[in-house]
């Protein structure tokens, strides 16, 4: 019989209020794995009013932020200590390398920890004001409660972003995961529960974006969203937050450029390339799908980009031998194939790849694909793809691909690639994106801020930041 998941509403196990489940299916073997509960607009109503009676609760209200540290912690430990289990429930969930969930894995409660460190220091300030006789002091209370809505591409890592500093700083959560991934993230809400967190704190309502999702965005006794996912659901939501005055941070899509000068070192940056664009099958908000090349080393980054590429393994994401896993569901795998053949109409050349791979496993594989023959005017080039799919075009001078580069309303990351340092800081500054790495890709902490520009996002994740984006200002006078 089929596993059945609940939601988890105040400390416990939840049934949905229309009694219906949907199926959640591994992407590499296309068995149904479990069924979960189809969160409906009532589903969404309990989890709420059990957030908000549980941030009014003394049970939380008046535990100190010290001790609220303390849950965080022991939550990391848990995470810790149950880190096999779910690298594993979100490899059969989403696809993605077991390998890699392991490296995952091992940086998660560094997220816990880090924010539990915090909790007891968001602090306000005495301000000196222009009358001597008002004390005038601020202090940085939470919000209420906050909701969370999160992807599927890597649902532990992007959920705990948001759940650490929201409950470092006090609030009370309603998770939505994505309709893809429930399990890890149900697997977190009872750890938490586990820890101490008091019943309500921590909920999870699953089902689908349109329903519980929307559900969630809309309900009045809200004082957040907290979104990751695509630019479009980012922008439906920011219009029903802005009307309604409650703060939103949104992280959305993203069109990286990924720049290799003729001075980098050449095997270093195809391997960045390479991890950039095809790491997690492309299925990364921070993908270098645009690959610039100096006209110097463009052919030699091509061949050696499409020759390891026509080499990666493609098979089950949990062996150790495999490189390259499914995408995450059957649309997915319609829309990148879709988009090469786009590319392909638009003038493109498929170097390597282009097709479903030949292997026995009947799940939603794509093998890594090398566009060239591409430019700015492209769909391929402007539009994200959210697959294994890279576009190398040519660049002659540093004016023109930081040009080239900007010429895309997205604004999440960027990589550089140079042994030139003053060129470095100089791309560094000029490049519109919230990430610039140098010399590398995808590297990422609990510690640094990363922020969208442009249509990537608004707010601030990770870092000292993001505690800000979970508290609100007050200012105090007393007059002495
Ligand atoms: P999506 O927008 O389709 O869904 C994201 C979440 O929103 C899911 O939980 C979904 O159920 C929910 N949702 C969908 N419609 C909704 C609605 N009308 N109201 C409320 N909730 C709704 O995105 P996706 O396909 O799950 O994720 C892929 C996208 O996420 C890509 O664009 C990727 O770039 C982006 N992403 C961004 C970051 C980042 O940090 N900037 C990280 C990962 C993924």
């Amino acid at each position: 019989m089929t596993l059945r998941l609940d939601h988890f509403i105040g400390g416990t196990w939840s049934a949905p209020a229309a009694g219906e489940y949907f199926p959640s299916t591994n992407p590499a073997t296309l068995e149904v794995l479990y069924e979960a509960a189809r969160g409906t607009e009532e589903d969404v109503r309990r989890a709420v009013a059990a957030a908000k009676e549980a941030f009014g609760s003394p049970l939380w209200r008046d535990l100190t932020a010290t001790k609220r540290g303390h849950l965080l912690r022991r939550l990391g430990d848990l995470i810790g200590e149950h880190a096999d289990e779910l690298a594993e429930l979100e490899t059969l969930d989403n696809g993605k390398l077991l390998r890699e969930m392991r490296g995952q894995l091992a940086s998660l409660p560094e997220y816990l920890y880090y924010y539990a460190g915090l909790a007891d220091k968001v602090q306000g300030s005495q301000i000196p004001t222009n009358s001597i006789t008002m004390l005038n002091y601020t202090q940085r209370e939470p919000l209420g409660v906050v909701g969370a809505i999160t992807p599927w591409n890597s649902p532990l890592t992007l959920t705990t972003s948001k759940l650490a500093p929201a409950l470092a700083a006090g609030n009370t959560v309603v998770i939505k995961p994505s309709e893809y991934t429930s399990r890890t993230i149900l697997r977190v809400a009872e750890l938490a529960s586990e820890a101490g967190f008091p019943d309500g704190v921590v909920n999870v309502v699953t089902g689908f974006g349109q329903e519980a999702g929307a559900a969630l965005v809309s309900h009045r006794d809200l004082a957040k969203i907290s979104f990751t996912g695509s630019t479009q659901t980012g922008a439906r939501i920011a219009a029903e937050t802005a009307s309604r005055f409650i703060g939103s941070t949104l992280e959305l899509g993203g069109k990286s450029p990924n720049i290799v000068f003729g001075d980098a070192d050449m095997s270093n940056a195809a391997m960045g390339v390479i991890a950039g664009i095809f790491a997690a099958a492309g299925q990364t908000c921070i993908a270098g799908s645009r690959v610039f090349a100096h006209r110097s080393v463009y052919d030699e980054l091509v061949e050696r980009v499409a020759e390891r590429a026509a080499s990666i393994i493609i098979g089950d994401p949990r062996l150790a031998t495999t490189e390259l896993g499914p995408l995450a569901f059957g649309a997915q795998l319609e829309k990148v194939s879709s988009y090469v053949d786009i590319g392909v109409s638009e003038g493109a050349t498929v170097r390597t790849g282009g097709k479903r791979p030949d292997i026995e496993l009947p799940g939603y594989f794509f093998a890594p694909t090398v566009l060239t023959g591409v430019d700015n005017s492209m769909r391929v080039v402007r539009e994200e793809i959210f697959g294994p799919v890279a576009a190398i075009m040519p660049f002659d001078s540093e004016d023109e691909v930081v040009g080239l580069a900007n010429d895309t309303e997205y604004g999440l990351a960027a990589g550089i690639w140079t042994q030139n340092l003053a060129r470095a800081h100089r791309m560094a500054r000029r490049l519109e994106a919230g990430t610039v790495w140098v010399n590398t890709y995808r590297a990422m902490s609990p510690m640094s801020p990363r922020q969208g520009f442009k249509n990537s996002g608004v707010g601030i994740e990770h870092g000292i930041e993001s505690m800000h984006e979970y508290t609100r200002l007050k200012s105090v006078w007393i007059n002495t």
